[in-house]
């Protein structure tokens, strides 16, 4: 069988037998793969650091189109540091992480995603604020879960400045003076859907000089969470760590956190919002 190399991003392992792993990479080249690791858990193996969770590599081993893969070796080893030493930190890449292996079948080449989850990664280690490259990606990979809301324009008359609310009968948004067409419409706050219009096409590299209030930022999450509700109907343990995190962060952590300037962005001034 050929062995083969591909770039890949970890995105979890777990351990199988005694001395064996089960790994799961999202491969560049060969979608998401399940890989067996013998004994993985021997010392000084020279791949432990290649398996860690949030860690990107050049990971070669016999890839097979059925069962599972086999892992040979690594080079090229890239930590993302801040991710896993942050519990914080920890919490959204591993529901980023979650999202991409819920989102697409195993073994689909998916280059885009694979690109894309790079990025929301590299963000996140970087110190960007992780909620704002959380919704940025819950919201642009929804189109790998068959779901595309527009959000670009009032679905009624094409308005392109609102305010908008957001309408499952007309899978879209609507501006104020078509409120009436649909009385079920969220009732959502129109800055935090302002900002899912925007994140809905922006990159990742444009996003340096966004900060939002706690109101959108809560905005958002609201509204994010009533699309997943109605149109994906995912339930995952991390997330819901990430909202019992955002409960008991406001009393412990946070206040510890801030003197260290560990990029935790605090309320700002209106005048930093259009
Ligand atoms: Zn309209």
């Amino acid at each position: 069988m050929d062995v083969t190399e591909t770039r890949g991003i970890i995105l979890f392992s777990r351990d199988h037998k005694e001395k064996d792993k089960l790994v799961k990479i999202f491969t560049e080249s060969y979608g998401k793969q399940m890989f067996y690791v013998k004994g993985a858990h021997r010392k000084n193996n020279p791949l432990t650091a290649a398996l860690l969770n949030f860690t990107e590599g050049v990971y070669f081993g016999t890839i097979r189109s059925e069962g599972l893969s086999f892992l040979n070796g690594a080079k090229e080893i890239t930590p993302f540091r801040h991710i896993q030493e942050d519990i914080f930190v920890t919490a959204y890449g591993t529901y980023i992480l979650n999202l991409v292996d819920a989102a697409i079948e195993d073994r689909l080449y998916d280059p885009h995603l694979y690109g894309f989850t790079h990025q929301a990664l590299t963000q996140l280690d970087k110190g960007a604020d992780p909620e704002i490259i959380t919704n940025i990606f819950e919201l642009q990979i929804l189109q790998r879960f068959g779901v595309t809301p527009q959000l670009d324009h009032c679905a009624v008359c094409g308005d392109q400045k609102g305010p908008f609310d957001y309408s499952s009968k007309y899978g879209g948004l609507l501006c104020e003076r078509h409120f009436d067409h649909d009385p079920h419409r969220y009732h959502a706050d129109p800055r935090a859907l302002h900002f899912a219009r925007l994140f809905m096409n922006i990159s990742y590299e444009q996003i340096n000089s966004i900060q939002l209030k706690v109101e959108t930022k809560q905005g958002l999450r609201q509204f994010i969470d009533q699309l997943y509700e109605e149109y994906v109907g995912l339930h995952l343990k991390s997330k819901r760590f990430i909202d019992q995190m955002q409960n008991w962060s406001q009393l412990l952590l946070k206040p510890q956190r801030a003197p260290e300037g560990n990029n935790i962005k605090e309320d700002t001034p209106p005048t930093s919002e259009p």
